[in-house]
Formats: structure tokens, sequence, C-alpha cells
């Protein structure tokens, strides 16, 4: 017989825990599919905790832009590890140096990112303004692990660009400081954005890996990142 939750908590936090381990599930099993490794974790805690002991100790890591890598604390635990951090996030670091790491990253042992959008069907959906973080997801790096919260799961890959123009762009143009249309008004006019500031200058959609378990996605049970 099925039980009717009562208490306010479980009314809000079973369901939505219910569910997200059902769409983590189908997911991992779509991923696979398409030779990408995946794995899910309830926490933030266990993400950092299962990356960390992905990396060989001497792996030159690289960073794609991501704020679930920060708000999870990985960016704090790479930075004690006995590896090469090519650390876009070093404070004091100008614009040559972000460059030259960049540039580095396309040939990093490994390299550390977010995405945007996952799909139902297991397909990776990015947008980028340089093009250095989707690059080298899709070449160069011999090991990509993408860290990605519940939030980032869609159901097609046109939800996913959908995602990106309504929600996670927009976003990032205010974290970044770039005068697009959407950073001013909240909504994106296409036309209108116009490069060097427009962030959705490539995008992409990964819809499988040539080197079986190259790429590995690691779902996290909790909301994250934009
Ligand atoms: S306004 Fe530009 S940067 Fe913003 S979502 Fe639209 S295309 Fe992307």
């Amino acid at each position: 017989m099925s039980t009717i939750l009562m208490n306010l908590d479980e009314i809000i936090l079973k369901p939505k825990e219910a569910i997200f381990r059902k769409k983590a599930e189908a997911v991992i099993e779509s991923l696979r599919k398409r030779s990408i490794s995946a794995a899910f974790v309830d926490t933030g805690t266990q993400a950092v905790e299962a990356i960390c002991k992905m990396i060989p100790d001497g792996s030159v890591v690289a960073l794609g832009g991501s704020v679930t890598i920060m708000q999870i604390g990985l960016l704090d635990a790479l930075r004690t590890m006995s590896i090469e951090l090519l650390d876009r996030y070093r404070p004091g670091i100008t614009k040559q140096e972000t460059e030259e790491l960049a540039l580095r990253g396309m040939t990093a042992d490994i390299l550390i990112t977010s995405t945007n959008a996952v799909t139902a069907d297991g397909k990776l959906v990015n947008e980028d303004g340089s093009g250095n973080r989707v690059g080298a997801m899709i070449f160069g790096p011999k090991k990509v692990i993408v860290v990605a919260g519940i939030n980032k799961i869609v159901g097609t890959a046109d939800d996913g660009l959908k995602r990106i123009k309504e929600y996670a762009a927009p976003l990032n143009c205010i974290r970044l400081g770039v005068d697009t249309p959407c950073a001013r008004t909240g909504f994106c006019d296409d036309d209108a954005c116009l490069a060097p500031a427009r962030l959705c200058s490539q995008i992409t959609i990964i819809e499988s890996n040539r080197v079986k378990d190259r790429m590995h996605v690691l779902l996290v049970g909790q909301e994250l990142g934009y």
C-alpha cells in the first residue's frame, strides 16, 4: 500500500529526491549507451571525494569555467592535491595568464568542467564564449570529468538550448560582467547579441564519445551552478 507523506519537510523533499534518483538513473543509462561513463552521488561533498580519487598524483588538471566546481568545494580540494592545477581562478591572475592556461588546458591530462544541460537521452548541451571549454571537452585532454547538479537534466537537446538562452547564459553574463542583451534585460535577443560580448558564440551538442570512457559524468542529487 502506498504511503501518504504528512510531515512538511517530507512533503517537500521526499518526492524531489525520488524524482532526482529516477531521472539520474535514466540519464546514466543513456550516457553509457553513448560510451560516456556516468555515476550518481547524493551530495557535492561526495562528488568532491569521488572526483579527487579519479585524479592520479602528478596529473596536469585543467578547469572549465564552472560555478558548480566552486560551489561544491572541489576547487579548494584540488588546490591541496599533488597535481599541476591550471588554476584559472587563482586570485590576481591576469587576462594573459588566463589565456595561456586555456591554451595549455587543451593538452591537459584531465579536464574538469560542468555542463549547461544533459538530456534524458544522454547528450551534453553547452554554450561557450571563447570555446576553450567545449573545445577541450571534445578533444585534447585524456580524461574529461563532468560534474553536474540534477537541475541540469532536461528532456531534449532543444530543451537544453532553451535552458542556455533563458537561464544559464543570462546568469553567466552577469557573473562575467559582459554587456549582452540578456544581461541588460534578462531576455535573450539573439540578433542583437554580437561579439565580443556574446557568450553563446559556440553552441555544442556532444552526442557520443568515440574514445570509450574518456568522458565521465558525475550527477549530483542537488541543485548546483547555473
Ligand atoms: S543575449 Fe546573447 S549571450 Fe545572452 S542568451 Fe542570447 S545569445 Fe546568449
